[in-house]
């Protein structure tokens, strides 16, 4: 097949690493090559990485930047202890664009639907996460705006990571170690506070702020972010809302995805239905954070949605290796209920 990917980010970029091999395959990214910034705070949960990209003759731990002990979990202004099942930081930035190296990648081309020639190609893979540039808007749109800053310490504040949800409980603050000395230090909140917060910690624990990027998240889940495709258009990862809405989680979503995508390549109904189904929990989930985010989670809707709550709960308590971290009820119950 001809085919175009649009976006080469986490799932672009790997569908044009794989699907290049069977197919005669061109990639399209707005950012410049030599300006390409993996918008992210690059954390992730070692074991399913490492799956992931094994199959793909891809060593994930010769990206590894930073590995996790715990994270400082600071709640009502104590801090606790989450033990980390394997989350890391990576280099996201350098994978993405090796996935792409050699291949039929143009950078710096931003597409817009009116002038691309979508029927000069068998598919069109809209791969451009919050623009989904191909495809028809959403109506039940859930977005966080977030920013974050690379920064360089000559000591660092933390020497693992940190989170502090904020107190209206509607976003988080995060500090996730680097290389070296550098570490993310991000904040995204719903109702547009997180500067303040992000300014606060800058000014504490100083440090050389050396990129400043952010974007807004999209944490709806994938039942609402439909349709999947329009004529030969189909969409993946963000795009089509794969990103694990209680903490913001996107890129093992995003590469599962693609990874079904390439698995259905020639059966695009078949990859609709695969997704529904691989990604209908977070339905549940994002039910739970909707009513959270509109601070409507008081402990009579809790019980009311008991039967989402616990969803969301068993989703991660069974599959911790999965999502790098210890899980445990009260500090689930203490994020979602507590006004903090
Ligand atoms: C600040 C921040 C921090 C985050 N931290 C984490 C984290 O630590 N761990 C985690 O799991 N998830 C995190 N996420 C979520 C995660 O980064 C995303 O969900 C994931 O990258 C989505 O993958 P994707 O392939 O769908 O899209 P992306 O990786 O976002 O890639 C989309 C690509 O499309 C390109 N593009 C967009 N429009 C066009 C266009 N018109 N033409 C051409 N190209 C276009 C973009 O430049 C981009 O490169 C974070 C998100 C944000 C915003």
């Amino acid at each position: 097949m001809k085919i175009a990917i649009i976006g080469l980010g986490v799932a672009g970029s790997y569908l044009l690493h794989t699907l290049s091999k069977e197919h005669e395959v061109q990639g399209f990214e707005m950012q410049k090559a030599g300006e390409f910034n993996a918008v992210c705070a690059w954390g992730a949960a070692k074991s399913e990485m490492e799956r992931i990209f094994a199959r793909i003759n891809i060593d994930f731990n010769d990206y590894v930047f930073f590995n996790g002990s715990h994270i400082n979990l600071e709640l009502k202004g104590k801090i606790r202890k989450v033990g980390c099942k394997g989350l890391v930081t990576y280099d996201k930035h350098q994978l993405e664009l090796d996935l792409t190296k050699g291949l039929n990648a143009k950078y710096g081309e931003r597409i817009t639907p009116n002038t691309f020639p979508s029927d000069e190609y068998d598919l069109v893979i809209d791969a451009t996460s919050l623009q989904r540039v191909m495809l028809p808007k959403i109506t039940d749109q859930l977005l966080v705006p977030c920013v974050e800053y690379m920064v360089e310490y000559e000591k660092l504040p933390y020497d693992d990571f940190y989170v502090k949800p904020f107190s209206t409980a509607s976003g988080y603050f995060w500090y996730f170690p680097l290389m070296k000395n550098t570490a993310y230090v991000g904040a995204g909140d719903y109702y547009r506070k997180h500067m303040e917060e992000l300014d606060n910690f800058n000014k504490k624990h100083g440090g050389k702020i050396i990129k400043k990027i952010g974007r807004p998240i999209r944490l709806s889940a994938p039942e609402v972010c439909q349709p999947f495709t329009q004529g030969n258009v189909v969409g993946v990862g963000e795009a089509i809302g794969t990103v694990f809405p209680l903490i913001g989680e996107g890129i093992i979503p995003s590469l599962q995805c693609a990874e079904i995508l390439h698995r259905n390549i020639n059966d695009i109904p078949g990859y609709v239905e695969e997704v529904k189904e691989h990604f209908k929990v977070y339905s549940d989930v994002y039910k739970v954070i909707k009513l959270k985010m509109n601070n409507k989670l008081s402990p009579y809707t809790f019980i009311k949605n008991s039967g989402a709550v616990w969803t969301t709960y068993r989703t991660m308590k069974k599959q911790e290796e999965r999502f790098g971290l210890e899980v445990r009820v009260r500090d689930m119950a203490e994020i979602l209920l507590t006004r903090l």
